[in-house]
């Protein structure tokens, strides 16, 4: 099983953050940690770099805090991403968020740093890890445009069954799914409509744990595949099996 997003770089692990990791390599065959700014993207590189080939990075740029920045801030951030191509099996978690974001120039900015984002992504050949949160149809129509980006995956999809529909035309196109599926009605809905041909498993600690004092651990991505099995009323082996799959075949690990 593998744990496709996750932020064990964030602080909320920061006094043990070793011993989760420790918990991870137990039950998971790899975990990716998706960087959200500068800053972070240099912890997950070295993260990765203390967990070789069980911490992968990505590197990316929160679209919550993206509109926020300057050009300059936003620059720096992407020529990090170009200097260090081959060091990250992503590019992401970057994307557009409609739920945080209601200002309408912040949204404008916002989508113009996602769109210069997804440039890169298409010029290196790089996967796009994508955070999309009321707004997964105009995500979507800004990447179709682009056909060099080998791989795309929704993480943590919760747009509609439409969308999601026009993303499944797409055969590299993918959706994650977190433990979220386990008390998320919504997410249990669109679980049970999607083939677990194009689904991902993750966490997204160190949130969507299953209550709000909880913190979220990549170890519990198996809480979430298990939901997944039952819904679609497949084996764990076999939701493990595709869904280890496909995240192998996006990230080349
Ligand atoms: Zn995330």
């Amino acid at each position: 099983m593998i744990d496709s997003h996750c932020h064990i770089d964030f602080e909320e692990f920061d006094t043990d953050r070793d011993d989760v990791i420790k918990r991870a390599q137990e039950v998971l065959e790899a975990v990716v940690d998706s960087g959200t700014s500068y800053d972070s993207n240099q912890m997950v590189l070295e993260l990765s770099a203390k967990y070789p080939n069980f911490i992968y990075p990505s590197f990316g740029y929160h679209p919550v805090a993206s509109h926020t920045k300057t050009d300059e801030e936003i620059k720096l951030a992407q020529n990090f991403l170009i200097e260090h191509l081959d060091e990250y099996v992503a590019l992401g978690e970057v994307g557009m968020d409609y739920y945080y974001v209601r200002d309408k120039s912040f949204r404008e900015r916002q989508g113009k740093i996602f769109t210069s984002f997804v440039e890169i992504a298409n010029e290196y050949k790089k996967p796009l890890l994508i955070h999309a949160r009321n707004c997964d149809n105009k995500v979507l129509n800004i990447i179709k445009e682009y056909d060099n980006i080998p791989y795309v995956v929704f993480h943590c999809y919760s747009g509609s069954l439409k969308t999601a529909k026009k993303i499944m035309k797409y055969d590299n196109y993918f959706m994650s799914f977190s433990t979220m599926v386990c008390y998320s009605k919504q997410h249990q809905e669109l679980v049970k409509n999607i083939p677990v041909e194009f689904m991902l498993t993750e966490t997204d600690s160190p949130y969507l744990a299953l209550s709000r004092e909880e913190r979220n651990e990549p170890a519990f991505v198996m809480r979430g595949a298990r939901k997944i099995a039952e819904l679609k009323e497949l084996s764990l082996e076999y939701v493990n099996e595709i869904t280890s799959y496909n995240a192998k075949k996006v990230f080349d690990i």
